[in-house]
């Protein structure tokens, strides 16, 4: 009661809005004559008329009535379609940025070309959105007739275009396109190198057609881009990994001895003392020993003495006595792991001088201090000891990271190793979770340790969602056959309003009610005979399913009841127009799954129409109402004859998960009998309710995953904001100092405390800082050191820091370093924000785990998320500027090189229908002569694998 209440109010509001657009109407219809009159040329010449007319000043809406007039009888002479009145009221619509629901049929194609041409005038360039590349081209080539007809030029974006065409579609007047080429052709440009490459210009007006589908449907799942994460170094590891084995058998075989003394020691009067030190040892050389744990669970006591003496002796600065005997020392809690000189022997016998990490400072200095040399000879020299210094620092590390492996790191407690990948298992919940990895090296590390293949892994580059793409846009509008029952959504998510248009004709199509069986073989028997009574008497039938599995299963028991028939199941999307199409056409049976195929039009063939019009079997009910209404919809178009019918089945997913105790006493109630249907209206009823309640939870996804993102969106406005700003040709010298000067603060302040006096200062721990930042020695001035304030010393840093730079800058030549400086900011801000996403996914992934007791996961997610963002924030300056310090040589086809190497190797996924939770996904191996992934029904190598 309520809802009719409710329905009134709503009706009455359609009604209102409705009435407002009427009196527009009539004044586009008032100057039909008038337009009717014009030659072909006259016609065109209205569209520089109408761009002199803004330019002068006017507004779309006022120039709106004619404009539309001149479309209209375009339309009429180049298609011979005259536009109805509910068209021109739909255009409205679109241009005052609302939702149109125009039912199936209506003629919504033809709708957009008013709202498309006169938001083109403007020159920004309007986007027509739809489901598919075929789609997309189809009405290209369909309403570009008008267009063109007008002087006005038309694009599509499909797939497999390349930046040149794609740039040539995004700057015509009006571009076709799909939802998902538009979304990654701005997440790609966000990607480029250089502005001559970017494809898409300021997103302006979008008008999405199939409108629930995309902004609902298709909303559940982002679409990312990645690319394989890099692995430098993995040579190293498979180097230094029996290396690491030999040092694990001689620790073990040692520690095992001193266990045993320890043991013995223990058990005599008064050795305690010796017994402790002689443990300590073996906690210090394996704190995991399996001994030493079993040792200490049975006597407790031991763990506090051990701790007690570990303090004492570091405090005294004893351990390294205790340390010299074992080969490596780990210390598990400080996140140790270190040889000892007896370890370094053992494992790189003579050759140890590789293996040292040598003291750049000294070798520096020393090459500085010999007066032999040229300060050219310098350079070189000095180039060649900083290489040394950063294989041997990076051969260190690996061994560190692999003796963390081979101690701390156990399979099937840590990890788990599950087709040939290292899986970490989380050490709260014992869950697995794939496609988590350790930082640092140390997954690669465990990864050799296993002696597994180092995977080939993915992560996110670029991810966006439909919500957060569409927002963009100056002005949306959308159009629909089914939008009404979403309309809470869109208004709520995008702002847009829905608006019902009446039909052309009045819809003649009869709904009969649902009828309901026990169990599906029931169902699915009943649904063969009623298609095997209409294909006799020769009325056409499109059935609908939910799946393509189920679409498979009728079609088996079609075939053994010999009834002729098409499946179709939307993958396949030009083949299955053209079976679409013909669905209308008399005796025909049509199977499709419920995205199959729409967007085409079904005539009705010839004697149809008599015999009832296209007739549509709904095999169960879907999730939603809206997708329901969709199938329906297929008949009864444009006034034509039609009828539907849903058959369900107690087993049914909706019913069984959904329906609960109600649906079940209604059964009761009306007395079900086995083999026997039901058909009545409180089961309709039930039914909408459950659907209801299941619309209500996919909008909470699809909202969450939108607060989500909205974290995200924010941060990714300002990287790619400071991207294009990188990217638009103005010298990013001024930025570059300003970084510099902020580096230099914050070294300075680290090492100048103001309650300390100058000469107490550690120099030498400064000096390293600025050599890590900037890759130069900082001379200071003992004798006016003690003069220095922390703000002097920064600027002392920064005046030494851009002599160095002028230097480079120098050496590359102006013009060139303004090049470097780009590619350098480009690159780091790339690889980081890169980073962040991974560590916001790892977040987004952790924070349902934590406890928060009363937190909201949100607002955490957002705190933290912006904490490690602003992290990144300052890690972009101080990794661009080491690294424009360290940069040699650079050409521009590297430039060119480095993004044509990296694009090979991206992928593209936005999943499917039905998948929930974000995903990403690895690159499959698609066979040459399989069917291409993109979905055209070409051979993969003739396609998108050419
Ligand atoms: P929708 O997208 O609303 O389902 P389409 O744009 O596919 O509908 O159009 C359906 C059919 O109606 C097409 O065959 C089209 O040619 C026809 N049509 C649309 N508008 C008109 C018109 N004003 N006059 C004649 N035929 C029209
Ligand atoms: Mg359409």
């Amino acid at each position: 009661m309520i809802g009719s209440v409710l329905k009134k109010v709503f009706g009455s509001k359609n009604e209102r809005e409705l009435n407002k657009l009427r009196p527009i109407v009539e004044q586009i219809n008032a100057l039909e004559r008038q337009v009717q009159g014009l030659s072909d040329d006259q016609l065109k010449a209205k569209t520089p008329a109408f761009r002199e007319q803004i330019d002068q000043g006017a507004t779309l809406d006022e120039i709106l009535p004619e404009a539309f007039a001149v479309v209209r009888e375009a339309s009429v002479r180049a298609l011979s379609m005259r536009h109805f009145d509910v068209q021109l009221i739909g255009g409205i619509a679109l241009h005052q940025g609302k939702i149109a629901e125009m039912k199936t049929g209506e003629g919504k194609t033809l709708a957009a070309t008013l709202p498309a041409y006169l938001n083109a005038l403007t020159g920004q360039g309007v986007h027509v959105v739809t489901v598919n590349d075929y789609l997309a081209t189809r009405d290209t080539e369909w309403m570009g007739v008008i267009y063109r007809f007008l002087g006005l030029t038309v694009g599509t974006i499909v797939h497999g275009l390349d930046d040149r065409q794609r740039q040539d579609a995004y700057n015509a007047d009006i571009t076709y396109g799909t939802n998902n080429e538009f979304g990654f052709d701005y997440l790609r440009d966000n990607m480029k190198f250089s502005p001559e490459s970017m494809v898409q210009r300021e997103p302006y007006y979008a008008i999405v057609d199939e409108v629930d589908s995309i902004l609902i449907d298709e909303a559940r799942t982002p679409l990312i881009i990645s690319g394989p994460v890099e692995h430098s170094s993995d040579q190293l590891y498979e180097e230094m990994r029996p290396k690491v084995i030999k040092l694990k058998q001689h620790q073990d075989r040692f520690l095992r001895e001193i266990f045993d003394g320890a043991l013995e020691k223990l058990e005599r009067e008064g050795e305690e003392e010796a017994a402790l030190e002689l443990l300590l040892k073996v906690q210090r050389g394996d704190p995991k020993n399996a001994r030493l744990l079993d040792l200490i669970a049975k006597q407790p006591a031991l763990k506090k003495k051990l701790e007690r003496l570990e303090g004492q002796l570091s405090t005294q600065k004893l351990l390294p006595q205790i340390d010299q005997a074992l080969f490596c020392v780990i210390e598990e809690n400080h996140n140790i792991a270190e040889l000892t000189e007896k370890g370094l022997r053992l494992i790189y016998g003579g050759h140890a001088d590789d293996y040292i990490v040598p003291d750049l400072d000294e070798a520096l200095e020393k090459i500085e201090a010999d007066d032999e040399l040229t300060t050219m000879e310098k350079k070189v020299r000095r180039q060649k000891a900083e290489a040394v210094h950063r294989e041997a620092s990076e051969r260190f590390h690996v061994t560190r990271q692999l003796i963390k492996a081979y101690w701390l790191f156990n399979k099937d407690v840590q990890y788990v190793v599950k087709d040939g990948q290292v899986v970490i298992v989380d050490e709260f919940t014992g869950r697995m979770m794939p496609g988590r990895r350790w930082s640092d090296g140390l997954h690669q590390a465990v990864e050799a340790k296993e002696g597994v293949k180092v995977a080939e892994e993915n992560q996110t580059l670029a991810t966006v969602t439909f919500q957060n793409y569409f927002r963009m846009y100056e002005k949306l509008a959308g159009m629909t056959g089914t939008a009404d029952t979403e309309a809470a959504e869109f208004k709520k998510i995008y702002d847009l309003d829905v608006i019902v248009i009446p039909t052309n004709e009045a819809m003649i199509r009869v709904d009969h009610s649902d009828v309901i069986y026990k169990t599906e073989t029931e169902k699915f028997q009943a649904v063969v005979e009623e298609i095997r009574e209409l294909h006799k008497k020769g009325q056409p039938t499109l059935v609908g399913t939910i799946s393509v599995d189920k679409s498979e299963k009728l079609s088996g028991m079609l075939s053994k009841a010999k009834i002729k028939h098409e499946v179709l199941n939307a993958k396949h999307h030009e083949r299955e127009a053209e079976i679409v199409a013909q669905a209308g056409q008399r005796g025909l049976v049509t199977i499709s799954t419920n995205m199959a195929g729409r967007g085409t039009d079904i005539v009705l063939g010839e004697g149809v129409k008599e015999l009832g019009g296209l007739h549509i079997i709904g095999t169960e009910r879907h999730e939603s109402r809206r997708v329901d209404n969709q199938l329906r919809g297929r008949a009864g178009r444009q006034g034509d004859e039609g009828s539907s019918r849903f058959y369900l089945s107690l087993e049914d997913d909706l019913l069984r998960i959904f329906g609960g105790e109600r649906m079940s006493s209604i059964m009761e109630r009306l007395g079900m009998e086995e083999g026997e249907p039901i058909a009545h209206g409180m089961i309709s009823k039930a039914i909408e309710n459950a659907q209801r309640k299941v619309e209500a939870h996919n909008f909470e996804i699809r909202k969450q995953l939108l607060e989500y993102d909205d974290v995200m969106n924010k941060q990714r406005e300002v990287i790619y904001k400071q991207r294009r700003q990188a990217l638009s040709g103005e010298s990013l010298r001024p930025t570059i100092e300003e970084m510099m000067q902020e580096c230099c603060q914050s070294i300075a302040h680290t090492f100048a405390d103001e309650n300390v006096p100058p000469e107490e200062w550690d120099v030498k721990g400064l000096r390293d800082a600025v050599y890590r930042q900037f890759l130069f020695r900082l001379r200071i001035d003992r004798n006016t050191m003690d003069e220095l304030t922390g703000d002097r010393l920064a600027e002392l840093i920064f005046e030494s820091a851009m002599k160095v730079y002028e230097e480079k800058e120098m050496d590359f030549g102006a013009d060139q370093f303004r090049g470097v400086e780009r590619m350098v900011v480009l690159q780091v801000v790339d690889n980081l924000w890169k980073e962040h996403l991974l560590a916001m996914d790892h977040l987004k992934e952790g924070i349902g785990l934590r406890g928060y007791g009363q937190q909201n996961p949100l607002v955490v997610y957002k705190r933290e998320g912006f904490d490690m963002f602003m992290e990144m924030i300052e890690r972009i300056k101080e990794e661009a500027i080491r690294f424009l310090f360290r940069i040699q040589v650079v050409r521009p086809e590297e430039m060119a090189a480095k993004e044509k190497a990296r694009q090979e190797k991206i992928s593209y996924s936005h999943g499917g229908d039905g998948v929930k939770a974000p995903v990403r996904r690895k690159e499959k191996k698609v066979g040459r002569n399989a069917p291409c992934p993109c979905g055209s029904g070409k051979k993969y190598k003739k396609c998108c694998g050419k």
